[in-house]
């Protein structure tokens, strides 16, 4: 089959309307460096949409109707929105779920050290990360700082022009001799990412010390004390905004791409229906995807039904019985980025099972590695039905593999979602240099994720 390009198919509307999307994604991605961040802005953005938050309709028990918008959050990490549909919930809703974390540098419960006149950050790396890719280069540090009091400090230092920025150090060329004969991934260890914080020493009494000086900094200027570390996420990003890339500016080049472009496309499908439609609306933003899913803002806790649950009781549909018909009826779009064909790699991937930038939104029917293992397998029948739908919406589409057979694989939330017997399949943007600390997608191809995830809630 052919790859048809989706750039080829636009007039100066859909141009302009690809433009705007991806100006408003640049912003939401430099706005949400972290789950936390991406909570918050999707909760600032939502709100000026006119949806309310969940929690208080339970407080209230309020009573739930057709068009009402609503949302709700998960410890500030993971956060799900809703549009209530004309029909019962009993008879399945239609879903989006996409991820809001991103690999990085998380740093540690005891983290300062200082030797021979720095003063460092001890990290811990969280997801799938080339360590070499992480050293000499700009970081910036997100997180928050939780007091014994209660309060919460927000940390986000190296974003503003004014702000410092932190760095891994690497070894010069003219003395690498040792590191450049180990394999890539033993040249940089994960003890090895120690991030610089200081340099200066100040005097106290006797002792001169570059830690004391950094704590003072934290003292006077953020109110952290060495202890509050104990109790502190502190996330390590690449410094800077997510970019244009390329003469024709036809690629943008970010952090967290994976899979925050496809948690943005969700958010502008959900913004973009005024109608009330006839089925009810989800969209999921989950968190730890890049470790597994795992704890409870992670896809495989139970917050998204108990959140159904909730809504179908205020909307005269209480009973396991139909939470359970209403999570067996549904569809979902498993919406999460694809490994874009890389000519530079051309060996890792199987050229016509692999998903091209620019090619349109992209269709796994599985994920998973060695024989499919581990992966949501999504049913031949579900498949046609979503491409019609596909068709409809006039989408430009591509289906794909991630890479070729037994060279490696990944997986995203589908299979989770689809052990309450629901259809699920994959669908997201494909990204050149995945996990890398600068990502790079198609601007065509977010633009159709959102034609498309919009053209799915309401058509399939
Ligand atoms: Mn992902
Ligand atoms: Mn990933």
């Amino acid at each position: 089959m052919e790859h048809k390009n989706a750039w080829l198919t636009y007039d100066e509307a859909a141009l302009t309307a690809l433009e705007n999307v991806s100006a408003r994604y640049k912003a939401f991605l430099d706005a949400g460096k972290t789950e936390r961040e991406c909570v918050k802005e999707t909760i600032r953005l939502a709100e000026m949409k006119g949806y309310k938050n969940l929690q208080d309709k339970i407080d209230n028990a309020e009573e739930i109707k057709a068009g009402d918008k609503l949302y709700h959050q998960v410890m500030g990490k993971a956060i799900m929105l809703f549009i209530i549909g004309k029909a019962p919930m009993e008879k399945g809703i239609n879903i989006l779920g996409a991820h809001i974390d991103s690999p990085r540098m998380d740093v540690k419960q005891n983290p300062l050290s200082e030797e021979a006149g720095f003063a460092y950050f001890d990290t811990h790396y969280y997801g799938g990360i080339k360590k070499y890719q992480w050293v000499a280069m700009p970081l910036a540090l997100h997180g928050v700082v939780c007091k014994r009091d209660g309060s919460m400090i927000d940390v986000n230092i190296g974003e503003k022009d004014e702000d410092p920025v932190f760095c891994v150090s690497d070894i010069l060329p003219h003395l690498g001799a040792d590191q450049m004969g180990k394999k890539l991934s033993e040249a940089i260890t994960g003890e090895m990412l120690d991030v610089i914080i200081a340099g200066k020493p100040v005097k106290d009494e006797d002792k001169e010390s570059v830690k004391d000086g950094v704590l003072k900094i934290l003292k006077d200027q953020y109110g952290i004390d060495e202890e509050d570390f104990l109790s502190a996420e502190i996330e390590v990003v690449p410094a800077g905004k997510c970019r244009d890339m390329g003469f024709d500016r036809s690629m943008l080049i970010g952090y967290g791409h994976d899979d925050r472009v496809c948690a943005y496309a969700q958010l502008e499908a959900l913004f973009d229906i005024d109608e009330t439609p006839e089925k009810t609306v989800a969209c999921i933003l989950a968190d730890k995807e890049e470790i597994g899913s795992v704890g409870a803002t992670g896809m495989q806790a139970t917050y998204f039904e108990n959140a159904l649950a909730e809504m179908m009781a205020l909307h005269g549909e209480e009973g396991d019985l139909k939470l359970r018909r209403a999570l067996t009826k549904s569809k979902m779009l498993s919406c999460d980025v694809s490994a874009g064909f890389d000519p530079n790699f051309a060996g890792a991937f199987e050229k016509k099972n692999s998903a091209f930038l620019g090619n349109g939104v992209c269709f796994n029917k599985f994920t998973g590695s060695r024989g499919k293992s581990g992966s949501n397998d999504a049913n031949a029948e579900f498949l046609a039905q979503v491409f019609g739908v596909m068709d409809k919406g006039g989408v430009s589409f591509q289906t794909a593999e991630l890479g070729k057979v037994d060279q490696g694989g990944g997986g995203t939330i589908a299979y989770i979602c689809a052990l309450y017997g629901m259809e699920v399949v994959d669908s997201g943007v494909a990204v050149l240099s995945m996990h890398a600390p600068w990502e790079v997608i198609s601007k065509a191809d977010l633009y159709e994720a959102y034609k498309g995830y919009k053209a799915f809630v309401l058509g399939v």
